[in-house]
């Protein structure tokens, strides 16, 4: 990095100890008034009411296909679980107060995919299925959607194709549904993941290809292979606003959650939420879902391993997606293999300008002592990537910066009554020995 590049960028002392592999906690600037933030942004929660209204008109098919699904109706959502045992836990080993009440969001088990990605992945293949059926006149938008999962769909969808560039979990999402409906799904995965996930894949019917390079690189032959080829569907992790707004429905269900366990979000009890980040589409959608919903009583931040910091590079140097974590000296690697992405997207970037909190890094050895620390007090199992979501709890009231942050939005008294909500966003599909690998890593640090 030359002193040029150094002196077109904000935040220049955080993002010095960024590229010396420092954890930080940087605090957003530009956070708005969630009315006049939301009102810049060409997206709005009628667009997320849609996106929830097709998933509810699919949910018939899903239910058939997935029966996993039948307690929830055929919708794919997961629970909202309190953990008061590891509340006490973090507390105590990380010298730390977590005041208020603190719940698990675990998209970890999701029905399909056991991650995040089963919300904005399978969103975005059952809304490509329904404008291919809709455009060769095979479907009428008053049809019961079951037929999804007849011999005629599936021959149909088989004409066609969908590819997608991964480091594992949305490849699994947008795998596992395609291959379902039928499609030949091609996934693209870069070296960073992991075996099981391709061969499960693999099993399912997917076609695989390999990469030995990083996220980027996986995107970007994949865009091309798919855009050469008239019958492929690309789905564009880093623009799509399709996926977007699949994640983004995540805040809807979450507020229904809250209703029915009398959780109140309010003026006097804010809510806290702390979700892992890659490439920025997943916890994207969900903030700006969340803000829609619950505007300025929410307080969202984003949670990135000290190695591959995308979007705290993007959005502190305000460069966006012109920056990747290599231009700060980094490597990208890192055991959080859903994380590891070098590039955010310049899209959830734009939108999060003005209505995200802050961003905090952690090193890797932390979110395996903190995946052993959920299962020993909740008996949870969590993928390590979402171990990296407890780091938001652990610092809001010990970090100088976030301690800061709560102040000045006048939270202090109302501490006693947050709701801190860490966003577990993978894990249920772990096979058995790769979960026992897991909790033997890192033991010594
Ligand atoms: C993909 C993923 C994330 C982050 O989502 P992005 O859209 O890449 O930011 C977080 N945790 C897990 C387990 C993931 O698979």
């Amino acid at each position: 990095m030359n002193q040029e590049f150094w002196n077109q960028i904000q935040c220049k002392d955080l993002l010095k100890a960024v590229s010396e592999g420092k954890e930080v906690t940087w605090i957003n600037d530009n956070l708005e008034d969630a009315t006049k933030a939301l009102l810049k942004i060409n997206l709005a929660m009628t667009d997320i009411d849609g996106a929830e209204a097709r998933l509810a008109k699919f949910a018939p098919f899903i239910l058939k296909v997935f029966t996993e699904t039948a307690p929830e109706n055929g919708l794919i959502e997961s629970p909202l679980t309190e953990i008061e045992k590891m509340k006490i836990l973090l507390e105590k080993e990380y010298n730390t107060e977590i005041p208020g009440r603190l719940f698990l969001k675990q998209d970890s088990h999701l029905a399909i995919s056991g991650s995040i990605k089963a919300r904005g992945g399978i969103y975005e293949v059952l809304k490509h299925a329904e404008d291919l059926a809709l455009e060769h006149g095979i479907l009428k938008e008053t049809d019961d959607y079951s037929v999804f999962a007849s011999k005629k769909f599936k021959e149909f969808f088989s004409k066609f194709k969908i590819q997608v560039g991964s480091t594992g979990n949305l490849g699994m999402s947008i795998g596992i549904m395609s291959a379902v409906l039928g499609f030949h799904v091609i996934v693209h995965m870069s070296a960073d993941a992991k075996q099981w996930k391709k061969d499960l894949l693999r099993k399912r019917g997917a076609e695989v290809v390999e990469y030995e390079d990083d996220y980027s690189k996986a995107v970007e032959v994949g865009r091309e292979n798919s855009d050469a080829d008239p019958t492929s569907y690309f789905v564009d992790d880093e623009n799509s606003v399709t996926l977007f707004l699949g994640y983004a429905v995540a805040a809807n269900r979450l507020k229904k959650q809250f209703e029915e366990q009398n959780i109140v979000v309010d003026e006097e009890h804010p809510l806290f939420v702390y979700i892992p980040c890659g490439v920025g589409g997943a916890p994207g959608g969900v903030a700006f879902g969340l803000k829609q919903i619950f505007g300025d009583h929410v307080h969202v931040f984003f949670v990135e391993p000290t190695q591959a910091p995308c979007m705290l590079v993007g959005m502190a140097s305000g460069l966006q997606n012109e920056v990747c974590v290599q231009d700060f000296g980094l490597s990208g690697q890192t055991h959080a293999d859903g994380l590891a992405v070098g590039r955010p997207s310049g899209f959830v970037g734009g939108v999060m300008t003005n209505l995200l909190s802050g961003i905090l890094t952690l090193q890797d050895y932390h979110i395996y002592d903190l995946m052993r620390d959920i299962v020993n007090s909740e008996n949870i199992f969590l993928e390590p990537s979402a171990c990296a979501s407890f780091w938001g709890p652990i610092q809001l009231m010990k970090d100088e910066a976030t301690k800061a942050y709560i102040e000045k939005m006048g939270l202090t008294s109302k501490m006693v009554r947050a709701i801190h909500v860490p966003w577990a966003t993978g894990g249920n599909l772990v096979p058995q020995e790769i979960r026992d690998e897991y909790m033997r890593t890192y033991l010594d640090k």
